[in-house]
């Protein structure tokens, strides 16, 4: 560590921020996000009459059904697709659809942690055969490429580890036959998208939707529900039941799951879904956080230590931004005063391995605490100049 680094680490090390900068809520993290208090409310409200009640009976089910209907308006879901849900999270599904949605070989593009996990997925599976893998360095982008070889195309539509959005678009030339599976775990919620250009766009509440973890959902279009029955009706490969889609689409039009479900995350899940309908749905949460991540990359431009990690403008996350700073600012040190003052879960990906600040702007996030967010930083970055 360079002495100037060092200096500047321990001045961080005392410094106390002053209680008027601070953001009304310090939660930026890339999930678990920010819970906003009036979903806590609700859930609390039914505390009585939901929680601690059977997952068969109504009143768990009407959770269900609030969720799958919510999300079927939120997204305009196209004609004939369904929502899907289980449990496991996103982590899951990628093993879900391994089983019930790759017929032999997927190709996959991968920039970063998320995106490399479900290629590992579908090369360890001895049904498949080894995909194609299409990977870019981490910070940039790759788009698919169409092949006759495949039977599925797989990428993130926001990859969380290193804030690269990618555009979800059918590959040209992709056949009629060819899924395309959208890991949209962040993304989803906070970012506009034309669902029929996908066949599965899964994602899991913890991040856009400011729920708690455990659960996947998925969009699925008719070919990929015709994909999982075919694949399960040919006893070409076992599944385990925990896995199978069909049996999660089964359960999911009867507003259940097959196991018990996290029913608080779900309430959380419904009236945070509630909530952004109200407030003009995915278009309004598109523009604010189109707003928010703006103000941070604005921030960026104007400070001369900081530098956004995704080089190409055009694919800078709105949900997550990732900054990295000058050698001769620790960020660790930087993350460690916030934390201090409970300002949480900026620091980067951490095998990424950089001297830098990934801060999430989820629709939970107002403008206003970024704003503030923003000064505490200039604060703590003139501090120690
Ligand atoms: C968080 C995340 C995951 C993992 O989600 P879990 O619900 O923890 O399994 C997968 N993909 C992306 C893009 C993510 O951001």
């Amino acid at each position: 560590m360079s002495d100037a680094r060092t200096s500047r680490a321990e001045a961080l090390r005392g410094l106390t921020l002053p209680a008027a900068l601070l953001p009304e809520d310090g939660r930026f993290g890339s999930g678990p996000s920010r819970i906003r208090d009036a979903q806590m409310q609700a859930l609390s409200g039914l505390s009585r009459t939901v929680l601690g009640t059977s997952h068969r009976q109504a009143p768990v089910k009407q959770q269900v059904a609030r969720v799958r209907t919510g999300l079927a308006e939120l997204f305009s879901l196209p004609e004939g697709y369904e929502v899907v849900l289980g449990n496991g999270g996103s982590t899951a599904f990628w093993d879900v659809a391994v089983y019930g949605l790759i017929s032999a070989r997927s190709q996959h593009l991968t920039f970063g942690e998320f995106s490399s996990k479900f290629a590992a997925e579908a090369k360890g599976a001895p049904h498949l055969e080894d995909p194609e893998v299409l990977a870019a360095t981490p910070g940039s982008l790759t788009a698919a490429v169409a092949s006759a070889d495949v039977d599925a195309y797989a990428w993130p539509h926001n990859e969380t580890s290193t804030g690269v959005m990618a555009p979800v678009l059918r590959p040209a030339g992709a056949g009629e036959d060819q899924l395309v599976l959208i890991d949209a775990t962040s993304a989803a919620g906070g970012v506009s998208v034309d669902v029929s250009q996908t066949d599965a766009y899964y994602f899991a509440p913890q991040k856009s939707f400011a729920s708690d973890g455990g659960l996947w959902l998925a969009l699925l279009s008719p070919a990929a529900i015709a994909r999982a029955e075919r694949l399960a009706a040919d006893g070409s490969r076992w599944i385990p039941s925990f896995l199978s889609l069909t049996s999660a689409i089964d359960n999911s039009r009867k507003d259940q799951t097959l196991n018990t479900p996290a029913v608080a995350t779900l309430v959380l899940l419904a009236e945070q879904i509630d909530w952004m309908l109200e407030q003009g749905g995915l278009a309004w949460a598109d523009e604010r956080t189109r707003t928010t991540s703006g103000l941070l990359q604005q921030w960026a431009a104007r400070r001369e230590e900081v530098t956004p990690f995704v080089s190409d403008p055009a694919a800078r996350s709105q949900v997550v931004t990732t900054l990295d700073l000058d050698e001769a600012i620790d960020a660790t040190a930087i993350t460690a005063v916030l934390r201090a003052h409970g300002i949480v879960d900026i620091e980067p990906y951490r095998k990424l391995g950089r001297n830098q600040l990934r801060i999430a702007t989820f629709p939970a996030v107002t403008v206003e605490d970024t704003e503030a967010l923003i000064a505490v930083l200039d604060h703590v970055l003139d501090a120690t100049a």
